[in-house]
């Protein structure tokens, strides 16, 4: 009912070895959901292409075949949802509907820089999940970033402390799979 993913993907369509920066332990552990149990929080970080959505995808999945609801958003539409809520003045229903998921997927934070106002949002629906339901992200800025993309540091420091507590970050480096994909088929240099 809840999901959207953009895509199917699985963790055994993954190649490892494409990606070396990533430990293949470290995501199967992921894949056990424990940390979902938990109500903890993970962050896939690294550019554009280098398999985040897929393993977010693949986990978001995981989560499912164990009954967990989870619930796919992009950072993009979130922030569109919240603002929305705010000013028809249903921000509080809101933000207890995006908290009934025990698993929320918040994809390509970053790609666009927040409007005013929006970090506020975004920080009451952290503050509101805290230590209740997981969250995974999504975004291709180091976190010594989200101050610039939340538009205010003050307001991103407060999110991240909340993010942090109790998380893992995986860091992806690396060339895009995509490009990878094309280059490999003769249809870049
Ligand atoms: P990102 O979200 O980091 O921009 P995606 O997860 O959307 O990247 O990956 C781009 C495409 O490449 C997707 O179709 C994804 O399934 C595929 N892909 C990326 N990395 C890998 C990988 N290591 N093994 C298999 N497919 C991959
Ligand atoms: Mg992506």
């Amino acid at each position: 009912k809840l999901a959207q993913f953009p895509f199917v993907r699985e963790l055994d369509g993954f190649d490892f070895e494409a990606q070396p920066s990533l430990d293949q332990g470290q995501i199967r552990e992921l894949a056990t959901c424990r940390w979902i149990a938990h109500g903890d929080t993970v962050l896939f970080l690294g550019p554009p292409g280098t398999g985040k959505t897929h393993l977010a995808v693949s986990l978001g999945r995981e989560a499912i075949r164990q009954n967990y609801n989870v619930q796919f958003v992009t950072a993009a539409t979130l922030v569109a949802m919240l603002a929305k809520a705010h000013s028809d003045g249903s921000l509080d229903k809101q933000l207890t509907i995006l908290s009934r998921p025990k698993l929320l997927i918040i994809d390509e934070l970053g790609y666009l820089p927040f409007e005013a106002n929006a970090a506020h949002l975004f920080f009451q629906l952290v503050s509101r999940r805290y230590e209740k339901g997981s969250i995974l992200i999504t975004s291709n800025r180091s976190v010594g970033e989200w101050g610039s993309v939340f538009g205010d540091p003050v307001v991103a420091t407060a999110i991240l402390d909340r993010l942090l507590h109790h998380s893992t970050v995986i860091t992806i480096r690396g060339d895009s799979y995509r490009l990878r994909e094309k280059r490999r088929s003769g249809l870049l240099q």
